[in-house]
């Protein structure tokens, strides 16, 4: 019984999520007094640490640009052969498009976006979220395994890697050009980012509460009088009111500054995982039972548009 993290790289760097699902897949073999290793499809980045059994290089041609019948029969081969009990992979788009094929191919199913796991006596169970994180389900993976489950973002905190660097161990899988169904394209590219949210010491981050794009000026008086960075969820980035690039969550930046002001933001699970790591947290929000109160370190149950421009005053008296 070993633990087996499959992780994602983009361009010769781990993806950040790679790293969250590596913690999670230690804290799991710790758990469980088992090994833990990782393997990448392609050269493996630097990075990892020391302290794992082994890092799999899986190399092959047809592994230099992602498709879903390349990946899972690749990861396959490996799985087989290294025989491990639980396979852990990042939530990525890329993960969620493969993984539940490969599952499929040791006739289970993958465990998908958990937020954490524990142990009992008859072994690891997963945690994962429903009806927009209203409920928690544990899910106990039953059968001979190997077990399959993907990590959601921000759920565990990426940890510095012990000293020093794993044995690399190379794996070639049999791969058929024939058996590949898809033509990769140009691969995506994100245009430059402008703005970078994660820098910020402090950040006003505006949701669905502010109702329209021109109220959005009253937010950004707060942002301003505080020095701060505009943030926004992801409804006011849909809606075209502010830049993609100014998003917090899941699809968008996950930031962790010394101040996240949340405003007219409920605090839908997606959004929470982009900002709970921030050092204080305050909500606005005329709904007390707003889940966003749930992470929040100050609370202020009211009007925004009453208590903004009383905010704005507060902080122009102490700095003008
Ligand atoms: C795959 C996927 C990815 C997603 N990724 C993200 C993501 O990256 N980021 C993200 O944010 N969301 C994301 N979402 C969407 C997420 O599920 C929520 O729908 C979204 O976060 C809700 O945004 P909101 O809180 O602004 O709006 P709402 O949920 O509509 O909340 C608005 C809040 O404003 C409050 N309010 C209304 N009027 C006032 C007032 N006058 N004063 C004070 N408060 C008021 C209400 O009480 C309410 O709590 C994703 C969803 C999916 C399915």
């Amino acid at each position: 019984m070993s633990v087996l993290a499959i992780l994602d790289q983009q361009d010769g760097l781990w993806h950040r999520l790679s790293l969250e699902t590596l913690a999670a897949a230690k804290q799991l073999a710790a758990a469980m007094n088992v090994p833990v290793s990782a393997a990448v499809l392609g050269d493996p980045p630097t990075g990892l640490g020391g302290g794992l059994h082994r890092v799999w290089a899986v190399r092959h041609d047809l592994l230099g640009r992602y498709t879903p019948d390349a990946f899972a029969s690749a990861a396959e081969q490996l799985i087989r052969h290294a025989a491990p009990g639980i396979v852990l992979l990042p939530h990525t788009y890329q993960v969620r498009d493969f993984a539940p094929k490969l599952a499929t191919r040791f006739g289970t199913t993958l465990i998908s976006d958990c937020t954490g796991f524990r142990m009992d006596a008859g072994g690891p169970v997963f945690v994962r979220q429903l009806f927009q994180g209203k409920l928690n389900a544990d899910v106990r993976p039953s059968g001979p395994g190997p077990f399959f489950a993907s990590i959601q973002a921000g759920a565990f905190r990426a940890e510095e890697g012990v000293a020093g660097e794993s044995p690399v161990e190379e794996f070639a899988p049999s791969l058929d050009a024939a058996a590949i169904r898809t033509k990769p394209g140009e691969p995506f590219r994100e245009a430059e980012r402008a703005v970078d949210l994660t820098a910020a010491d402090i950040i006003v981050s505006v949701g669905r509460g502010i109702r329209e794009k021109d109220n959005i000026a009253i937010v950004e008086e707060l942002a301003k009088a505080l020095g701060a960075e505009l943030a926004a969820s992801r409804p006011i980035c849909d809606n075209g009111w502010l830049p993609m690039e100014r998003q917090v969550g899941s699809s968008g930046q996950t930031v962790a500054p010394k101040l996240y002001i949340a405003v007219g933001i409920s605090g839908a699970i997606q959004h929470l995982v982009g900002m709970k790591g921030a050092k204080t947290i305050v909500a606005i929000n005329k709904d007390p039972d707003a889940p966003i109160f749930e992470v929040a370190d100050y609370g202020i149950a009211g009007d925004l548009f009453e208590v903004v421009p009383a905010l704005v005053e507060a902080v122009r008296k102490v700095r003008p």
